[in-house]
């Protein structure tokens, strides 16, 4: 069966390979590394070198491994914003928080909002302007 496929909204690149999704990440304190997660949309399993380390509640950027775009979401700069394909060829916006530790994932489809997480915001919250919804 055909899996979710991450594409980086800027070069379309695929972002997964070898079951994870990945990503070049910086720090705070500007250290680099890459960062693999999950396909599974609202599974928070981070892996990363040992030697990259980070704390909950840091801010992470995350950039296209690819073309390097900055991945952070237009509307709200807490997220980062890439597109998915799902196994019925529906296109997807998916946000995610970039704090570390923070659990939140919307799945924004054409006329469907489906929101992940512990920590997630209440649809309203998730956009300082409402006319994006
Ligand atoms: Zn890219």
């Amino acid at each position: 069966m055909k899996k979710n496929d991450y594409l980086c909204p800027k070069c379309k690149g695929h972002l997964n390979a070898g079951g994870f999704v990945i990503f070049a990440t910086k720090t705070n304190k500007q250290n680099s590394g890459l960062i693999l997660l999950s396909p599974k949309v609202g599974s928070y399993s981070v892996k990363h070198h040992d030697a990259y380390r980070f704390e909950d509640g840091e801010l992470i950027d995350f950039f296209c491994p690819i073309c390097s775009a900055d991945l952070r979401a237009k509307e709200n700069e807490k997220n980062v914003e890439i597109n998915m394909v799902d196994e019925n060829d529906t296109e997807y916006r998916v946000l995610f928080s970039r704090i570390a530790g923070e659990r939140s994932t919307y799945l924004l489809s054409k006329d469907d909002v489906e929101v992940f997480g512990d920590d997630a915001l209440e649809m309203d919250d998730l956009y300082e302007d409402s006319e994006y919804l």
